[in-house]
């Protein structure tokens, strides 16, 4: 079978944007792919986190990825830090990203703008990490979200390079980007994406939301203000009601072509009670099994112990791979 591979960061809630963009798509590729779903901890402590909330945050994080569905008897399921050939592969990634490479990485630019006191070195070289996340595993398939894209990009080429001077090493990798729901957008400011670390709450929906809130949240989103408030798919036109109905697409299974018709003589209020009631009926489901399953520590101990073993032993094969590929001595 295939190898998947993917990740979420715990540097904070995950998100409706996390869940269409990436949670679902690791559900559904379960059953016809080796699949290994992470907590990415050490590519959140990037930006400056506080220790006890990322430490509920990675336990949220394997609790929700089950909840969701993610099934642990199918997927290896683990925490980035309990698999410690990451950080090693990492290190040799580095060796050989160049810092052009680094400098042309659009994540980089935003955050550094956005936290100027803390640009620190772990977050310029994020993308050597991550490249080596997937490559470790011999990942295929690395299902994201479109601003994952060029970082997949580069993984490709520093890969491509590595093989290129060692031999075939690593599998290269295609990034898997779902056709809807690829790049979800704040609720506040529809022309940046949704993300779980935005200083504005009102900019995301929290899977772990009060449904009260999340209604409340959708129905102030920001909408556009055209001289005709008609309902239609144009994400440059109508930035904000495309989200919204991107997300009810999400939400109900119905292509967006077949929802416009719906909203033709309808007003604004009307998309987002719609949206609003789908997306709590799709949450609710996964709340109740997030509640049970987050008070069960000895059940999350064990999904992680055994993800982070067998993790473990596929891991290391691509490090002996490697060391002996570039001339390291093997350790006696
Ligand atoms: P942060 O703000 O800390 O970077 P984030 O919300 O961007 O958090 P990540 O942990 O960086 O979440 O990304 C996890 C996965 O979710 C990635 O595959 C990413 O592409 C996807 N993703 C993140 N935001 C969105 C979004 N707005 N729409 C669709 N997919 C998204
Ligand atoms: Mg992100």
């Amino acid at each position: 079978k295939p190898i998947v591979l993917s990740g979420c960061q715990p540097s904070g809630q995950l998100t409706l944007g996390n869940y269409v963009g990436a949670l679902r798509q690791w559900v559904d590729m379960q059953d016809d792919n080796e699949c290994l779903y992470m907590l990415v901890d050490m590519h959140a402590i990037t930006v400056r986190q506080d220790p006890t909330a990322l430490h509920n945050a990675c336990l949220d994080g394997l609790a929700l990825y089950v909840a969701c569905g993610i099934d642990p008897s199918k997927s290896t399921i683990f925490m980035q830090s309990h698999v410690p050939q990451h950080a090693q592969l990492a290190w040799i990634m580095n060796c050989y990203t160049q810092m052009g490479e680094l400098n042309r990485m659009t994540q980089f630019k935003d955050k550094s703008a956005k936290n100027i006191t803390n640009i620190n070195s772990g977050l310029y070289t994020y993308p050597a990490l991550m490249a080596a996340d997937i490559l470790l595993y011999q990942a295929k398939q690395v299902p994201v979200g479109e601003d994952q894209k060029q970082h997949l990009e580069l993984t490709r080429d520093v890969a491509t390079r590595f093989n290129n001077a060692y031999g075939d090493v690593f599998t290269i990798p295609d990034p898997y980007i779902p056709e809807v729901g690829a790049r979800i957008m704040s609720l506040q400011d529809p022309l940046k994406k949704m993300s779980k670390s935005d200083d504005n709450q009102n900019n995301f929906v929290g899977l772990l939301e009060d449904p009260k809130k999340i209604s409340k949240k959708i129905k102030r989103a920001v909408t556009d203000s055209d001289e005709q408030a008609r309902i239609y798919f144009n994400t440059s036109e109508k930035p904000g009601v495309s989200n919204l109905l991107s997300l009810l697409s999400c939400a109900t299974g119905k292509p967006i072509a077949d929802l416009v018709p719906e909203y033709e003589d309808k007003m604004y209020g009307h998309l987002k009670t719609d949206v609003a009631d789908s997306i709590v009926a799709m949450l609710e489901p996964i709340q109740a099994k997030f509640t049970e399953l987050r008070q069960d520590q000895t059940e999350l101990n064990r999904i992680m112990a055994s993800g982070a073993e067998k993790a473990q032993v596929r891991a290391q094969q691509t490090i002996d791979k490697v060391y002996e590929a570039i001339g390291f001595v093997a350790s006696p």
